[in-house]
């Protein structure tokens, strides 16, 4: 029996051999930069309304490129998903009183978007196959004070459109969806972020295609479209002259992308439909040779979507297993490398993932200043649930269930995802070693 590393074992691969690096910046890239650079021009806007409140000619080349691929009338581009979250749930008209239903498994901005605009955001549970919003759960928890819904489509999946887009019609809700972690995703024929009111996309660092700090809002609606443009630049000072009446919520930011990083993300949206199709082909090989484990598998891709994997989900029984699921992702660890460029991240496995709703600005109700707004305020009638158990198919997750990794990230080679099972299956079989 193959002493596992984490009892003093030799690892499956020696901590010294990192994995390579996931890097989709290249030459492309460079010409780009360069060519920008040349100019010297490096951002193209003007926070008035006039002739350069859209942007340079980058953004504007980046945008018509984003509209035409995705299918949608319009590409707002922004300088993180963060902003045109915020900036969505000002266009939508989303209001303090209001209330945005939300996921607590995702990055937190998916969950305190809505508190910008002085709404409430209300946690709904997820599905426990694709760990999106569960429409079930989502029309449970609708008040007359809801507003709208926020999905996010997680680790590069798609999430209950069809179910949830009903629920909204039905109760005249408006939906957003964050869709940051899967541009090129599919929902039948059509841009997983393309189906709801709005969709953003993050081309952060992280993301499957990045210009290290960016992001980019979709609608097929002129005026969300063009109160998305106003509170990415300065809305106060560019609703003058502009003709637009509706005034409410613009107020504005600075979330203009640079000319810099939008010619960067012209070069990554060429290149998606083969980074996201490299990505698939990594995730098929390894979940061909990780299915025969019993109580340890990868979840499954919903039936008519084609997901594009920011990361890779797998759950977790520990009753079956027989070990708690952090041992089991700590043995895991221990036998396999970091990878390049993420170097003190550790080995790209984890348990757990997030449930937003245990942040202390919820669990405290204090967001802005110290008195409790918008969770207390003459405007708002309900009183929000925070505690643990109200959203228990996330929390088990969180918990016990739930392992996700990046180790099938384009730049892994066969031989380096053979490390990876063999590291599953040797830890799986030798489990008995641990506690
Ligand atoms: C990364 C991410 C964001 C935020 O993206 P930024 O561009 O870094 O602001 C929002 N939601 C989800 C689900 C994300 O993964």
């Amino acid at each position: 029996m193959a002493k596992l590393a984490i009892k003093g074992g030799t690892p499956v691969r020696s901590k010294k051999d990192l994995f390579p690096a996931y890097n989709s910046i290249g030459e492309e890239e460079k010409a780009a930069a360069l060519r920008v650079i040349g100019k010297g021009e490096l951002s193209g806007f003007l926070g008035s309304w006039g002739k350069a409140f859209l942007g340079g000619a980058e953004v504007k080349a980046f945008e018509e490129a984003w509209a035409k691929k995705f299918g949608v009338k319009y590409a707002v581009s922004m300088n993180s998903a963060a902003n045109a979250l915020i900036a969505s749930v000002g266009a939508l008209g989303i209001e303090p009183g209001d209330e945005v239903i939300v996921t607590p498994f995702s990055m937190c901005i998916s969950a305190t978007a809505p508190l910008f605009y002085g709404a409430v955001p209300i946690f709904a549970d997820i599905e426990p196959e694709y760990f999106c919003l569960d429409p079930k759960s989502v029309e449970e928890r609708i008040t007359p004070r809801t507003k709208a819904i926020l999905v996010v489509d997680i680790f590069g999946g798609a999430h209950d459109s069809s179910a949830v887009n009903a629920i909204a019609k039905k109760h005249n809700l408006k939906v957003l969806a964050d869709s940051a972690q899967c541009p090129g995703a599919m929902d039948g024929k059509k841009f997983v972020g393309t189906l709801s009111d709005i969709g953003i996309y993050s081309l952060n660092v992280h993301k499957n295609i990045n210009t290290g700090e960016g992001a980019v809002a979709v609608t097929d609606n002129e005026e969300l479209a063009t109160r998305l443009r106003m509170i990415r630049n300065h809305a106060e000072a560019t609703v003058s002259g502009s003709g637009v009446e509706n005034i409410s919520n613009l107020i504005g930011f600075n979330s203009r992308l640079t000319e810099l990083n939008a010619a960067l993300a012209n070069e990554q949206l060429k290149k998606m439909d083969g980074l996201n199709a490299a990505r698939r082909k990594n995730v098929a090989y390894l979940r061909e040779r990780t299915q025969d484990m019993r109580g340890f598998r990868p979840a499954k891709e919903r039936a008519g979507t084609e997901s594009v994997f920011h990361h890779m989900p797998f759950l977790y029984d520990e009753a079956v297993v027989g070990i708690p699921r952090d041992t089991f992702v700590q043995a895991i660890q221990a036998e396999l490398p970091e990878t390049r460029m993420r170097e003190g991240f550790g080995p790209l496995i984890y348990g757990g993932y997030i449930n937003a709703h245990m942040y202390p600005v919820f669990q405290k109700k204090i967001a802005f200043g110290t008195k409790g707004y918008p969770f207390v305020s003459p405007l708002y009638s309900g009183n929000p649930d925070y505690s643990k158990g109200i959203c228990p198919v996330a929390e088990r997750l969180y918990d016990r269930e739930f392992i996700g990794t990046e180790m099938m990230r384009p730049g892994m080679a066969e031989k380096d995802l053979d490390d990876v099972i063999t590291a599953f299956h040797k830890v799986y079989e030798n489990r008995a070693e641990l506690p």
